[in-house]
């Protein structure tokens, strides 16, 4: 991120909409010469006023050709989203006019924004706190309903709020602990109850940001099994619709594949993986073994298919060992045939659940326990961006963190300053959740992850 971008006195000129065909695209301005721009541009066939949308063709204003057939609005600061003025036009949404008209606002001294600049503005001027910023980008990214309304619940600042209500109280228990360390006579108060209670909170918060992480980012399962189980079988059974190819030759599945399912809210990404066997002359079949053990590497949780018509082979025990103790559930897959094995002895503290891929008998109860699974609390989704929850969660660990200390710094009687040190962390790292207290390395970090002209 340049440093021109904390700048916001420029005036910023973006395509809002997505590249590609569309019904209309917008193109968006913000900043102090958003009108004069328009007003160069834009041939309005009534008068213009402020906060209506207007009918007209923008012009070039060089060749006086007309460019596009537009309705633009100008909506004057600081009631719009970046509390500047702000313009948008909304053109023919082709690539070619949007580039086009973005062309034009540049010529006539805009500059084209950065991701997320548009929303940077909004948080620098104070009309949304961070998390609130962090919002929009989950907004606009969420997968399912639930994540969706997590994102709107977090834009109104819910999240926000909180994080304030245990920040003011820390900011009251830091005033009376300097209070005290500078005065005498300041009454004696038991800071004790009061830092329990931000505890209390704080680990609410954290559980709140758990469920964030879920929703919004979602869990990585891996299916893993010996080759012919049955795993992309399961794998089409459970999105109830054919993607894998199923063949009945060991191995066929050569490339790991990735199918999301909705399942009740929770973006549950399923990876179907090549039969893991050790040892392979098979090139081809080797490589799908590396993507399996990736994948597994990768996965939040595993899901073991085993074939429960045939007798446990060596390679089950091995997958079974790959798996480790990363949270589990054990698939005994085929119960339409004879069961020849329950397969007790493999994980046998996961949940082991028999299915049928073939006739679907089994899968909601499968369902089910993977939903529980996830919200045994163990799964972690590893691989969700440092942004959002997982930022969130990580600040509010650390405060949980200084707060426990303080509480420890009290009940040895230590000295009152020492006390102070961690309260304070406690405060500045709360502060980074909502902003207060966030550097340009953070933001930079923040805003990398929206796109152009949001
Ligand atoms: P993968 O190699 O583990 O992905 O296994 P596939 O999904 O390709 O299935 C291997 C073979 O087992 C195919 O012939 C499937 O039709 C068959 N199969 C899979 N699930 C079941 C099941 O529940 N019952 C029966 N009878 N056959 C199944």
């Amino acid at each position: 991120m340049n440093a021109y971008r904390y700048a916001t006195d420029d005036t910023i000129a973006a395509i809002a909409t997505a590249i590609g065909m569309g019904g209309i695209g917008i193109v968006r301005l913000s900043g102090p010469d958003a009108l004069p721009i328009l007003r160069q541009l834009f041939r309005p066939q009534r008068s213009f006023t402020p906060r209506t949308l207007t009918y007209g063709h923008i012009v070039d204003p060089t060749s006086g050709r007309v460019v596009d057939e537009v309705l633009a609005v100008w909506m004057p600061a600081p009631r719009t989203y970046t509390c500047q003025d702000v313009v948008e036009i909304d053109a023919h949404g082709g690539p070619a006019p949007l580039r086009h008209i973005l062309d034009l606002c540049v010529q006539l001294g805009a500059r084209p924004a950065g991701p997320g600049e548009f929303t940077l503005r909004a948080f620098l001027n104070g009309r949304i706190d961070l998390a609130q910023a962090e919002a929009v980008a989950d907004l606009v990214e969420a997968k399912t309903q639930a994540g969706l309304r997590m994102a709107v619940d977090q834009l109104a600042g819910q999240l926000s709020h909180q994080v304030r209500q245990v920040r003011e109280r820390l900011l009251g228990i830091l005033a009376w602990l300097e209070a005290s360390i500078d005065f005498d006579e300041i009454p004696p108060y038991d800071i004790q109850d009061d830092l329990t209670s931000c505890l209390i909170q704080i680990d609410k918060l954290l559980a709140g940001a758990n469920r964030g992480v879920i929703y919004r980012h979602g869990v990585r399962a891996a299916i893993v099994g010996r080759p012919n189980v049955g795993k992309s079988s399961l794998l089409n059974a459970l999105l109830r619709v054919e993607r894998a190819i199923v063949a009945p030759q060991p191995g066929t599945t050569r490339d790991t594949l990735e199918e999301m399912l909705n399942l009740n809210g929770i973006p549950l990404i399923l990876v179907d993986t090549a039969g893991i066997r050790r040892e392979t002359s098979d090139h081809i079949e080797g490589l799908g073994i590396a993507r399996s053990r990736r994948a597994l590497a990768q996965a939040d949780m595993a899901i073991l298919v085993v074939d429960g018509n045939a007798p446990l082979e060596a390679g089950d025990h091995e997958i079974a060992t790959l798996i480790g103790d990363k949270p589990a559930l054990v698939v005994i897959n085929k119960t339409d045939l004879p069961l020849i094995t329950c397969a007790d002895e493999l994980l046998p503290n996961a949940p082991h659940l028999q299915v049928s891929a073939l006739t679907g008998e089994g899968l909601s109860e499968l369902e089910q326990a993977i939903e529980k699974t996830i919200w045994a609390g163990q799964v972690i989704a590893s691989d969700a961006p440092l942004t959002g929850n997982t930022r969130h969660q990580n600040a509010l660990r650390r405060a949980h963190m200084h707060i426990q200390h303080a509480l420890d710094t009290y009940r040895q009687a230590l000295p009152l300053d020492m006390l102070s040190i961690d309260v304070r962390a406690a405060i500045n790292t709360l502060g980074e959740i909502t902003g207060e207290t966030a550097d340009e390395a953070l933001l930079e970090t923040i805003f990398s992850r929206f796109c152009v002209g949001k």
